[in-house]
C-alpha cells in the first residue's frame, strides 16, 4: 500500500493568482498526484472538456447532487455560478493510490482542510498585488469586464483568509513559484 494514500493537497487563491498553472505543472511532473475534477454550472471555456477540467452540469443536475449529499463541499462561488467537489472524485483517486490535489476557492479549501486535518496540506497562492492580479486576469481574456470586476471584488475578500492556510506562497516569478510548490508538495507526500 502506498505511503501517500489518503493525503490531500489543496491549492486555493483568488481567481487569476495562478492555481491552474501551478496545479497543472505539478500534475505534469508528479504522476502520484490526481486532480480532483470539480462540478460546476459555469459554461465551458474553449478547449475545456467535460470530465477533464470540470464536470459541466446544468443547474438542475447540480441541485440534484446537492440533495443526494454527493458533495464534499459546494459553493456559489460567483453570483449564480456553482462549484463543488464530489465525494466520488476523492474516492476514485484514492482507489488509484493517488494523492488528491484540489483547485478550489478559499472557503471550499478551508472546508476541505477542516475535514482532512493533518492529512491535508492547504496552500494559499497569493498574487504579488491586486493590480498584478487584474493584469493577469485581463491577459487571460476568459472573462468579460463585469465578471472581471466580480473576481477582483472576491479576491479582496478572500485575501483576508490567507493566514488560516498551512502555507502562503506568493506567485511572483513563475519559475520560482513552480519550484517552491514542487518542493513543498514532495516534502508533504514524503512525511
Ligand atoms: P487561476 O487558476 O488561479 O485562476 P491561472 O493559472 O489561470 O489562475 O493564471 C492566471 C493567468 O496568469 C494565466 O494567464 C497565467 O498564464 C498567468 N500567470 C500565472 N502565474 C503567473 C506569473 N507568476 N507571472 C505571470 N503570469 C502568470
Ligand atoms: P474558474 O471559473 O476560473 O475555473 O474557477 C473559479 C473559482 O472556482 C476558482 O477560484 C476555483 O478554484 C473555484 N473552484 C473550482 N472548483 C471548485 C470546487 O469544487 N469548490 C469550490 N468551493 N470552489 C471551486
Amino acid at each position: 500500500m502506498s505511503l501517500h494514500l489518503n493525503k490531500v493537497i489543496i491549492f486555493s487563491a483568488p481567481s487569476g493568482s495562478g492555481k491552474t498553472t501551478v496545479v497543472n505543472h505539478l500534475l505534469s511532473i508528479m504522476p502520484e498526484l490526481g486532480f480532483s475534477v470539480s462540478a460546476t454550472t459555469r459554461k465551458p471555456r474553449p478547449h475545456e472538456e467535460h470530465g477533464r477540467e470540470y464536470y459541466f452540469l446544468d443547474q438542475n443536475d447540480f441541485e440534484a447532487k446537492v440533495s443526494n449529499g454527493e458533495f464534499l463541499e459546494h459553493e456559489e462561488v460567483y453570483n449564480g455560478i456553482f462549484y463543488g467537489t464530489l465525494n466520488s472524485e476523492v474516492e476514485r483517486l484514492w482507489l488509484l493510490g493517488k494523492t488528491v490535489i484540489f483547485d478550489v476557492d478559499v472557503a471550499g479549501g478551508l472546508r476541505i482542510k477542516q475535514k482532512y486535518g493533518e492529512n491535508a496540506l492547504a496552500i494559499f497562492l497569493r498574487p504579488p498585488s491586486l493590480d498584478i492580479l487584474m493584469e493577469r486576469l485581463r491577459k487571460r481574456s476568459t472573462e468579460v469586464e463585469h465578471q472581471l470586476q466580480m473576481r477582483i471584488d472576491k479576491a479582496n475578500f478572500e485575501l483576508q483568509f490567507a493566514d488560516q492556510y498551512d502555507l502562503v506562497l506568493i506567485n511572483d516569478v513563475l519559475e520560482e513559484t513552480l519550484a517552491k510548490a514542487e518542493s513543498i508538495v514532495r516534502d508533504f507526500i514524503a512525511k
